[in-house]
């Protein structure tokens, strides 16, 4: 049986400090940028207990699987995933299993009671605890902790070791957790309320990161456009405009962006941010969601389609040359066929560079999920073919605007197709192969002299 705490609860054990040099860890990552780069910090507080990361399970002393709950069949998926890990454990008994991320917050207890052979379940703000709760099970047996929603901002740990994909860009927290209800969506249930760093918190880690030679940031919060207002600093509530501006001056830092702002919230003070602060670059992801005012009340998403496109047509006269991407969902339950020429409608006014679309898969515990009126799987199949051929379009012109421009880009890596082309990447997050090879994060100033309909070929400016 497990034991289930709390952070800071009483009942969490003392254990004694030991390092783990010379073992072997694997971080299996679902789902969204956030945990992503909550892998790299479970990474880098294990790399700190002298594991080193390998390429599979089967190597590894140490299974991290950070879970997503969006996913179709995501819990299917999980207990499936463990069945094999409990086949690794019955051949090596020393094997250790730990499941983080949304499923773990989401189920609680529930993982250990189902897979017994799993050693820690943590919670989506208990990563920092991974270290000691891996200690904890092996002097105790299994644990699960999950994140106290009483806990404040002061309980977010700041400056935990990362261990980076990338030597020049880096993601930063700036916000946990969700304050909206957006009918679709399981985050505000698995990550609790907003809680946002002071934006002192914030620099500090940017400036760290920049003097380690970082030179690109990615702000991160559910929410970026509502951060700060949990905080108050000496009677006033910092807002997203002044953090980016901070950011985008800090010395060494040549890129900033962030994701994702939310229309309802999208000011222009951060368009102009955006604008007068150089290293921000011109590039926003701005989600839709749909085109129909109906569906958007449905998914309480607090904004109609006018007033999206109203504040997509601000910050493209305030940032000049900006780089819009989009996610939509076709086949929202109750969805019509004249919702969905709305939709149709929006993007192709909105003409977005990039869009993720998806099609509605209902996530257990959200509002949605038990709406009656679900849209026939063949009509939706349907409806989102017609929206992808559209887009593809859109995107496929919108690249080809780009041809004959100069674009600084920076060197991400060697092609995976050609290691004799550099893969690069423009300010406004449009992919740039070019011939030569680069060191990764290698900046380049480069002349676009093809559009292929999801990237662009370029050659050296001068
Ligand atoms: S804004 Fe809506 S979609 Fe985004 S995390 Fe919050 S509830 Fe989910």
């Amino acid at each position: 049986m497990s034991e289930v705490t709390m952070l800071g609860m009483p009942g969490v054990k003392e254990v004694r400090p030991r390092t783990r040099e010379g073992r072997t860890y694997f971080v299996r990552t679902f789902g969204c940028q956030m945990n992503e780069h909550d892998s790299e910090r479970i990474a880098g507080l294990l790399e700190s207990d002298g594991m080193s990361p390998v390429g599979t399970a089967e190597e590894a002393d140490l299974v991290v699987l950070n879970t997503c709950t969006i996913r179709e069949n995501a819990d299917t998926k999980l207990y499936g995933y463990l069945g094999s890990l409990k086949r690794l454990k019955d051949d090596r008994p020393d094997l250790r299993i730990a499941v983080g991320g949304c499923s773990a917050q989401k189920e609680r207890d529930i993982i250990q009671e189902r897979a017994g052979w799993v050693d820690v379940v943590f919670g989506t703000h208990n990563v920092h605890r991974v270290v000691d709760l891996l200690d904890h099970a092996e002097e105790w047996g299994p644990i699960t902790e999950i994140w106290d929603e009483t806990k404040t901002v002061d309980d977010i740990p700041s400056g935990l070791p990362v261990h980076r994909e990338s030597d020049h860009s880096a993601w930063v927290t700036i916000t946990i957790g969700c304050n909206n209800s957006c009918t679709f969506c399981i985050v505000p249930i698995v990550r609790g309320a907003e809680i946002s760093r002071r934006p002192g918190d914030v620099i500090r880690e940017v400036e760290r990161l920049a003097e380690s030679g970082v030179k690109e940031i990615t702000l991160l919060g559910q929410n970026v456009n509502s951060y700060g207002r949990d905080l108050d600093l000496n009677g006033r509530k910092p807002l997203f405009a002044d953090l980016l501006r901070r950011v985008g001056a800090v010395e060494g830092i040549e890129r900033v962006r962030y994701t994702s702002p939310h229309p309802k919230d999208f000011r222009e003070d951060v368009a102009f941010a955006m604008a007068e602060t150089p290293s921000v670059c011109e590039q926003i992801h701005f989600p839709l969601q749909s085109g129909s005012d109906r569906i958007l009340a449905r998914m309480h998403r607090g904004y109609t389609a006018e007033r999206f496109l109203r504040k997509l047509e601000m910050m493209r006269s305030i940032v000049p040359g900006l780089n819009a991407s989009t996610d939509v969902i076709v086949g929202f339950p109750g969805e019509t066929e004249e919702d969905f020429q709305k939709t149709l409608d929006v993007m192709a006014q909105a003409r977005f560079d990039n869009a993720f679309m998806f099609q509605f898969s209902p996530r257990p515990g959200t509002p949605a999920a038990d709406y009656p009126d679900h849209v026939d799987p063949d009509v939706v199949q349907e409806r989102f073919d017609r929206l992808v051929a559209q887009q593809n379009r859109i995107t496929f012109e919108r690249n080809q605007e780009e041809v004959g421009t100069i674009q600084r880009v920076m060197v991400e890596g060697p092609s995976k197709r050609d290691a004799k082309i550099a893969t690069t990447r423009t300010r406004g997050n449009k992919i740039v192969h070019i011939p030569g090879t680069w060191d990764a994060g290698t900046f380049l100033e480069a002349r676009i002299v093809e559009a292929a309909p999801h990237y662009l070929r370029g050659e050296l400016a001068s």
